[in-house]
């Protein structure tokens, strides 16, 4: 293509440097996904063109990402290995469990696992004691406190991730030792979410274990 047009990843087709509103430099400026390295025009940052809350990736005109309950939205391939809720989590749970085992460093206790939407984890976040009001938006969470938690199931209706209902349940939490309960984002891919459910089992483990350490600084925040 010419050196003067780069095809704009939300429109899907090649936009010319001459379509572009100059900043107020007089430059002309696209901009670039750091990891994925697609380009795109300036203005669908505030366009409202939807982003995946997983990959970051923008929507483009010729393909519908899906909408969950809580106004994220997922890209078609986050969505091929979204981990919906706890039943559908637990083989992977199983693995991370059986990894910690190897390590020596197993939560014995029985903590309830609950899916969440983004909504409920910054209200849960804010019911800790020890809350942290100034984080950015959290993906999981290990709580200590008493507190009822709107968790989320899904329902099937007919096939494919794209059918899935969602229903939202009050659990109420009761407190039998340290951690009473691990909250997580749900829809978001097999690894990320692997990633996240690891994080937070090793805060389970670290204060079932009687200390704190890392547990006022280390979070896991949102990549944006
Ligand atoms: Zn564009
Ligand atoms: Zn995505």
């Amino acid at each position: 293509m010419f050196a003067s047009t780069f095809c704009c990843w939300a429109f899907q087709i090649y936009v010319s440097f001459q379509q572009i509103p100059t900043n107020p430099a007089g430059l002309i400026e696209y901009r670039a996904h750091p990891f994925w390295i697609q380009k795109y025009c300036p203005f669908h940052e505030h366009d409202n063109t939807p982003r995946c809350c997983s990959c970051e990736r923008m929507e483009p005109r010729d393909t519908r990402y899906v909408s969950l309950n809580d106004g994220r939205r997922l890209c078609l391939e986050c969505l091929d290995t979204a981990v919906m809720d706890t039943y559908e989590c637990q083989p992977l749970y199983l693995d991370i469990q059986e990894f910690y085992e190897g390590l020596n460093m197993k939560v014995e206790q029985q903590v309830p696992l609950l899916w969440v939407e983004r909504q409920a984890l910054n209200e849960a976040r804010e019911g800790e004691k020890n809350g942290h009001y100034h984080m950015p938006e959290t993906r999981g969470l290990c709580l200590s406190e008493e507190q009822t938690i709107s968790t989320v199931r899904q329902t099937r209706n007919g096939a494919g991730k794209r059918n899935v209902n969602m229903v939202t349940e009050p659990f109420k939490l009761s407190r039998r030792c340290e951690v009473t309960a691990i909250l997580i984002l749900y829809g978001l891919p097999r690894l990320l979410t692997g990633s996240i459910l690891a994080h937070e089992m090793m805060h389970a483990w670290l204060r079932l274990k009687g200390t704190s350490i890392f547990h006022d600084t280390c979070h896991v925040k949102w990549a944006l």
